[in-house]
C-alpha cells in the first residue's frame, strides 16, 4: 500500500497525522487515524475499525467489509508486523463485521458476546465468519502490555453490543449508540430507545474525558455522548406527551422543536422515522 500523509484531521488528544491509502484509480481507501498511544482507526467512509497494537499481537475491532478488512489489514502492516491476535465484533449487524476472513486467514481469534451467536444462527451471511470464542461483559483481552476490556451495557443497539475499554487511554471505543455530529440512525429497527438512554447513562459514568466514535469524528469528549442522550430523553418527552394525548403518529414530527440540537446533521429530516419508532414503542411497550 502507498502510504502519504494528510493533515486535514484535527483530533483533540491525537497525534496529528493520518496515512491515506489509496488504489491504482487514486481513488482513497481508507484513512489510517493515530488516536493515541498504539491506538489507530481505520476509517472507509464513515465507518471506524479500532486497532491496538501490543507486545503480543493486535486487536481489531470491526471488519466492516470484505474490501474494507483487506485494505485495513495492509495499514495494520504499515504499524507492525506483530500478529492480528484478536478480531472482536462491536456487534452483530453486518455493517460492521463481515470481512473477518482476511484476518482469520492470519491466524486470528475472532470474537463476539455470547449473545450475538442467536442473530448469526439465525442470519447467516457468506462473508460472516462465525466467532472461534465468545466473551461476557468485563472480559479483558490481553496483548501483553496493553489490555482491551469488553464493557456490556445489555440490550440497546441489539443485544449484543460491546464497548471496548482501551485501558491505556482510558477511552471506550462505542460504535452506534452515538455518532458524533449527527442526530442518528432514523428508523433504528432493533434499538430499544429506553435501554439506549440507560446504556449511555452508564457509559457516560465510566472514568473518562475522550471517546472513540465508529462513526464519523475520530475522538469525541465525553458531552457528544451525553448531547445524544439528552436529545435521545427530550425528543421520547414529546412523543410520549403526543402518543398519550391521543396526535396521530403522521402528526407527530412536526410538533417537535427542539432547537438546541438544529446543528446536528438530520435534525427534522430523520424526525419522521424516529417518530415511527418511538410511538410503537409507547403503544406496545417496545
Ligand atoms: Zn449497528
Amino acid at each position: 500500500m502507498k502510504a502519504g500523509l494528510a493533515f486535514g484531521i484535527a483530533l483533540a488528544m491525537a497525534a496529528p497525522f493520518a496515512v491515506q491509502g489509496q488504489d491504482s484509480m487514486g481513488m482513497t481507501k481508507g484513512t489510517l487515524e493515530n488516536l493515541g498511544e498504539d491506538t489507530y482507526g481505520w476509517r472507509v467512509g464513515t465507518a471506524r475499525s479500532l486497532i491496538v497494537v501490543g507486545e503480543d499481537g493486535v486487536l481489531y475491532v470491526d471488519p466492516i467489509s470484505p474490501r474494507v478488512a483487506k485494505d485495513g489489514l495492509a495499514a495494520v502492516r504499515t504499524i507492525t508486523d506483530k500478529p492480528i491476535k484478536y478480531v472482536v465484533y462491536s456487534h452483530q449487524h453486518w455493517d460492521h463485521i463481515l470481512g473477518a476472513k482476511v484476518f482469520k486467514d492470519e491466524g486470528a481469534t475472532i470474537v463476539s458476546h455470547v449473545a450475538c451467536l442467536k442473530h448469526f444462527y439465525r442470519h447467516p451471511h457468506p462473508d460472516l465468519v462465525l466467532p472461534d470464542m465468545t466473551i461476557e461483559s468485563g472480559d479483558t483481552l490481553s496483548l501483553g502490555n496493553r489490555d482491551v476490556q469488553m464493557l456490556y451495557f445489555g440490550p440497546n443497539h441489539g443485544d449484543c453490543l460491546v464497548v471496548p475499554w482501551i485501558k491505556h487511554l482510558g477511552m471506550p471505543f462505542v460504535v452506534d449508540l452515538v455518532t458524533p455530529g449527527f442526530i442518528g440512525i432514523g428508523l433504528m429497527p432493533d434499538y430499544d430507545p429506553g435501554e439506549w438512554v440507560r446504556s449511555l447513562k452508564e457509559i457516560e459514568r465510566l472514568p473518562f474525558e475522550q471517546f472513540i466514535a465508529g462513526h464519523a469524528t475520530a475522538i469525541s469528549p465525553k458531552s457528544v455522548l451525553a448531547e445524544r442522550r439528552m436529545f435521545l430523553e427530550d425528543i421520547m418527552a414529546i412523543v410520549k406527551r403526543e402518543h398519550d394525548a391521543g396526535t396521530p403518529m403522521d402528526e407527530v414530527a412536526a410538533k417537535i422543536d427542539l432547537p438546541q440540537y438544529k446543528h446536528l446533521a438530520g435534525y427534522g429530516t430523520s424526525f419522521p422515522d424516529f417518530v415511527k419508532r418511538l410511538y410503537t414503542y409507547y403503544n406496545i411497550g417496545w
